[in-house]
């Protein structure tokens, strides 16, 4: 990874001999649409922030996390506060969206409070979140109450020994009740995200999407992406949307939309129901030309690219000028200049140039 620290400073001492030094950035507007909104080197406007605010999860998706992981010490993490700082700095800067998200965004202790705060920041026009629904049934009526319009569900099968085998420790069941309570909470819309992966649960595509228009929610199917060393051969199981479009289509009239939901998903329409079918294609499709955001993992990284690995240490910078967020704002503008033209994830699938885990940067 990219140390874009140019100047050292003071850290706490919490932080002594293994954060890297507060950089530095010459404050400039030179990244700042006359809209108002950030703007990067070749013209796309970022209004939207993905903020990772833990890297720990209940779960270990085959597909995103090695068996045995090693999470972050408490004092690389992002505290709350400092969480709240930086999707305020963007939203300062013209952001509209943010996703929280992680690792799992609900075993972060408080994290409704984050919610709360975040939902309040002027400006900002939606607030949701990617979970992997282990704890929707404890938290879904708070989770709305904050401010939470729209939720993603990850969920790649709906059988419960695949469940296990695919999480490795969940519980369908969970899940599923999980679900309920989140419709029964009343969200605008419900997503459910399922990442195909060929032999685990291709199978399953068309019992997904009846699963889906059943409880009139959405759906995106997701291609595998290669992020981390995971321990199995992403080649194998690379499953494309066009076949997965194929398939469905031996079931359901798909009929193309041009709604979108602000991110890559491609959508698609069954007449007479609800339920949108999305797909993400980073493979097949690629969508760079119109990203529209960045990430920030649980300690801090600002990436401007996903599949990319430039990044810049927001959290020295955070903590060596606690009551002055000049430096933060400079350090995002700064951050426009280095955002990719674009991912290359083909040629990369059996051994990743991006070697964080997606629970690092949070899908
Ligand atoms: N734990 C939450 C969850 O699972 O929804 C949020 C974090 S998770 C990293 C965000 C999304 O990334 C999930 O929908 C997950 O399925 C997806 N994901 C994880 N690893 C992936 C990979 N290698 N390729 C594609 N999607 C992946
Ligand atoms: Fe956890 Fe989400 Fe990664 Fe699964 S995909 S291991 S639930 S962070």
């Amino acid at each position: 990874m990219r140390n874009e620290s140019l100047t050292p400073e003071a850290v706490p001492s919490a932080l002594a001999g293994f954060t890297p030094p507060a950089p530095s950035f010459p404050t400039s507007a030179s990244f700042r649409h006359p809209a108002g909104t950030l703007v990067d080197k070749y013209g796309r406007h970022v209004t939207y922030l993905r903020l990772s605010i833990t890297d720990r999860c209940d779960f270990r998706c085959s597909y995103c996390m090695a068996e045995e992981m090693t999470f972050l010490p408490r004092a690389q993490v992002l505290t709350l506060e400092e969480c709240l700082r930086i999707a305020s700095a963007f939203v300062d800067l013209g952001v509209t969206k943010v996703r929280v998200t992680g690792g799992e965004p609900l075993v972060r202790h408080n994290a409704i409070w984050l919610l709360e705060q975040i939902a309040g920041l002027p400006g900002l026009k939606e607030l949701v979140i990617t979970t992997n629904g282990s704890q929707l049934d404890r938290f879904s009526p708070a989770l709305r109450a904050a401010g939470v319009k729209r939720i993603n569900v990850s969920l790649d099968t709906l059988r419960a020994d695949r469940f296990r085998e695919i999480t490795r420790v969940g519980d369908l069941r969970r899940v599923l009740r999980g679900l309920d309570a989140a419709q029964a909470a009343g969200f605008e819309r419900i997503k459910v995200n399922t990442v195909m992966m060929r032999g685990a649960n291709d199978d399953e595509l068309i019992d997904l999407v009846e699963f889906a228009v059943e409880r009139a929610i959405d759906i995106a199917f997701i291609e595998e992406m290669p992020l981390g060393e995971i321990g199995h051969a992403r080649q194998s199981t690379y499953f494309s949307s066009q076949d997965a479009l194929a398939r469905l289509q031996t079931r359901f009239l798909l009929l193309p939309s041009t709604e979108t939901s602000g991110g890559p998903a491609r959508y698609w329409r069954i007449p007479g129901s609800a339920t949108r079918v999305g797909f993400i294609s980073p493979h097949s499709h690629n969508f760079c030309d119109t990203c529209n955001r960045v990430r920030i993992t649980a300690r801090g990284d600002l990436y401007p690219c996903l599949g990319n690995n430039d990044a810049v240490h927001l959290l020295p910078l955070l903590r060596a000028h606690p009551t002055d967020d000049g430096p933060l704002r400079a350090a995002i503008m700064h951050t426009m200049g280095i955002k990719a033209k674009g991912h290359d994830f083909s040629s990369q699938m059996d051994a990743p140039q991006v070697v964080r885990f997606m629970s690092m940067t949070g899908g």
